[in-house]
């Protein structure tokens, strides 16, 4: 997959945790500032805003999976546990609702994990 194809996925897949997470907690003044933007109340739209900036200056794209797994960790510390908890809630809704999205995302991870590992080993 190339770089740039990636890095749409992974703003798509952050766009979909972020819009699940906001609606399952019934997040209030959610609004959508565009038609193919979630509805987000102001909160999560910061934390979307942020990861989406985060996912286009990372310099990794090519080698890492997702932010989730990388080992460069270029989210702020408050945005970062932010992120893991919209995971972790997200997480198993999303193969409920997205399960090939989250297939997808997965094999992805698994893959580029392995992939260090061997240069780790090599
Ligand atoms: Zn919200």
């Amino acid at each position: 997959m190339d770089t740039e194809k990636k890095r749409q996925l992974e703003m798509e897949v952050m766009e979909t945790i972020i819009g699940i997470y906001c609606r399952g907690h019934h997040h209030a003044n959610r609004c959508a500032t565009a038609e193919s933007e979630p509805s987000l109340c102001p909160d999560c739209r910061r934390l979307l805003t942020y990861a989406r900036s985060r996912i286009a200056a990372c310099p990794r794209m090519d080698v890492k999976s997702f932010c989730s797994a990388c080992p460069v960790h270029c989210y702020s510390h408050e945005m970062r546990e932010k992120v893991r908890e919209v995971m972790r809630w997200s997480g198993p809704r999303m193969l409920l609702h997205h399960p090939l999205m989250t297939l997808h995302h997965m094999w992805i991870d698994y893959r580029s994990r392995r992939r260090e590992k061997k240069e780790l080993h090599s």
